[in-house]
């Protein structure tokens, strides 16, 4: 059987586990609803860093590799719309389409995905040469697309998600707490519509300054300035009127509740399931104010984000820092999400890999 190099994760319960370059089997379709997939790009996402740290639920041997693009190089015989060589975006979460959930129009809470089903942390994804996927999991890219830019689209359609519930308004003045990889990528989505002000609140040196560099108008730093009065400055005492916590702890949380102006809209988008918080109901009632989550997204955001990059609406480009080939995946790209700070995504080019025979 022809052989492939691939990621793949190891559990242990105590230190979390460890992800290793092995030879496995090329997959094979086996049903007939199956593609065979040649992955072009994946991106190194922090769940992948999480589940290497342990307490994740991912499942033992698994490729990882969840935010990924490729072509089309064999299809299954019930397939009908798709054909060799077609362009292909993964949606790693794939939907029953018949649970409750699903049929009332919250296809991102499905209740198969929440066996734990996704590809490339439960099932195998896309740190490897290739990947058999169901038709129900792919999207069809345009042919012009650039497929290192495309590989963020799983990303970027959770940040459209996001963006829709956020409801932005031009009279708004938006907070993001958090400028990690999410967090920048939500920002160039806000961004490009017209409101107030758009303030990052970041710790990070290196982060704080990516945000202003991708449109910030201020970035504030909770480590060297007070939050509540910056915000009192640059929104002429008003306060936010929209907050997107994209980290997700119990500080963040906090710190947003004293932020946010009458009538606000808190969105809940980084997770920390551990994470417990203080609130005064009273807060929320006498200003009216909202407090909403954001989970993953619709299949109608992957469209929206595919058309975002496909037109180069949002400068994708700008939050990619590395390209490497698959060999490297450890050596460089693990290495460096976990030895630096920083916000890095990086992108895998699979394409120099050599099949074996
Ligand atoms: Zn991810
Ligand atoms: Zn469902």
């Amino acid at each position: 059987m022809k052989k492939m190099l691939a990621a793949v994760f190891h559990k242990d319960e105590k230190s979390g586990g460890e992800i290793k370059l092995e030879e496995v089997d090329i997959p094979q379709i086996k049903k007939g609803d199956h593609v065979l997939i040649e992955v072009k790009a994946s991106s190194i996402c922090g769940t992948d860093l999480k589940i290497l740290k342990g307490g994740h639920p991912a499942t033992d041997n698994t490729i990882l590799g969840h935010e990924f693009v490729g072509v089309v190089k064999e299809i299954g015989e019930n397939i009908i719309d798709l054909k060799i060589g077609d362009k292909i975006v993964v949606d790693p979460n794939e939907k029953c389409g018949y649970c409750i959930n699903c049929r009332r129009g919250l296809s991102n809470l499905c209740e198969y995905m929440a066996l734990g089903t996704t590809f490339g942390i439960f099932q195998n994804g896309g740190f490897a040469k290739y990947c058999v996927l169901p038709r129900n999991a792919l999207f069809k890219l345009p042919d012009s697309i650039d497929m290192i830019a495309a590989s963020l689209i799983e990303p970027l359609s959770c940040a459209v998600h996001c963006h829709n519930i956020a409801d932005v308004k031009e009279s708004d003045n938006v907070v993001i707490i958090g400028a990690g990889p999410m967090g920048l990528i939500i920002e160039s989505v806000i961004r490009k519509h017209p409101i107030k002000k758009l303030i990052s609140i970041e710790i990070d040196q290196w982060r704080g300054q990516k945000a202003l560099e991708l449109g910030a108008d201020h970035w504030i730093n909770p480590k060297t300035q007070d939050v509540k009065q910056e915000i009192q400055n640059i929104t002429n005492g008003q306060g936010a009127n929209v907050i997107i916590d994209a980290v997700g702890i119990a500080d963040t949380f906090e710190m947003a509740t004293k932020i946010w102006a009458p009538g606000a809209r808190l969105i809940c988008f980084g997770q920390d399931s551990r994470a417990e918080a203080i609130i005064k109901p009273n807060d929320i009632v006498r200003y009216q104010r909202k407090i909403m989550g954001s989970y993953i997204g619709y299949a109608e955001d992957f469209l929206d984000a595919i058309e975002l990059i496909s037109n180069k609406v949002i400068d994708i480009d700008k939050l990619i820092t590395t390209t490497l080939p698959l060999e490297k995946l450890i050596s460089t790209g693990f290495n460096q999400k976990l030895n630096q700070n920083y916000t890095i995504i990086m992108i895998e080019h699979l394409q120099n890999i050599q099949e074996k025979q």
